[in-house]
């Protein structure tokens, strides 16, 4: 971005991950959080729920009508082919997704995926058309060892695609050590963190890299997703545990109302 040029109003985005929860009759939730949105004046923020795959035409058809977006919480890299138990992009497009996210802390752990696997899920997200929502965060080891800053960076500059976007691509911020514990980083800490990627965005993708959105994740709750929305560089959550239940997650969502 050109020095002097005013910063770009960005849309926050409010993110649910069910992770490996819900079934069917979960579907009340997503029909509860859209009563509430709708009686809501003015939400200001986009909103998303990423629940299993089994649920994204279920809950699709159910959000109809709502502000209510709906994701996938993981794709393969090819767009098809002998990949047993995986679903790709464009599946999950064609069950209604607009979003992926692509390479959450637990896939990174749990599957063995590196920057460059995340990274080929974004360009796949990318071509089937999906918005990408590529995840990065410290462990508290790299943490203590003060190493925040250049973990970052290096997932950042080996998960992102070079044709990110800001309408293709958000990014979220989730230190491992937040994720479903309760403990959150001090928003000064927040801020430093979100100044540092969005330093990297605009020195990568310049005006695009200004407008890309940037999610905190990381133990979200009611309580505290106003003082965490509030901070600089901030520009929504990605939230676990506290999305899975309307009302919990309209708590959050209710620090952009
Ligand atoms: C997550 O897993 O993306 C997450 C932020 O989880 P929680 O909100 O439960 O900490």
């Amino acid at each position: 971005m050109a020095a002097g040029k005013k910063a770009p109003r960005i849309t926050a985005l409010v993110a649910g991950n069910w992770k490996m929860n819900g079934l069917k009759a979960s579907r009340k939730e997503v029909s509860g959080l859209a009563r509430r949105l709708a009686k809501a004046e003015r939400v200001g923020c986009d909103v998303l729920v990423c629940p299993p795959a089994t649920l994204i035409s279920l809950l699709k058809e159910e959000a109809k009508g709502s502000k209510i977006a709906i994701g996938g919480q993981d794709c393969h890299a090819n767009a098809s082919g002998a990949h047993t138990g995986d679903i790709s992009a464009e599946m999950l497009k064609d069950a209604g997704a607009g979003f992926v996210i692509v390479g959450h802390s637990e896939r990174r752990a749990d599957h063995g995926e590196t920057d460059a696997t995340v990274r080929a899920k974004a360009e796949a997200a990318h071509r089937a058309g999906l918005v990408a929502i590529v995840c990065v965060g410290e462990t508290e080891q790299q943490r203590d060892a003060g190493e925040t800053l250049k973990v970052i960076g290096g997932q950042l500059a080996g998960s992102l695609t070079d044709a990110a976007t800001a309408k293709t691509t958000v990014v979220a911020y989730e230190p491992v050590w937040a994720i479903g514990t309760g403990r959150t980083p001090t928003a000064d800490d927040v801020a430093k963190v979100h100044a540092a990627i969005r330093e990297t965005l605009v020195g990568r993708f310049g005006e695009e890299g200004a407008a890309m959105r940037i999610l905190y994740g990381g133990s979200v709750k009611p309580s505290n997703a106003a003082e965490l929305m509030a901070v600089p560089n901030v520009n929504g959550a990605l939230v676990g545990g506290a999305s899975l239940k309307a009302e919990d997650f309209f708590g959050i969502i209710s620090a952009y109302i």
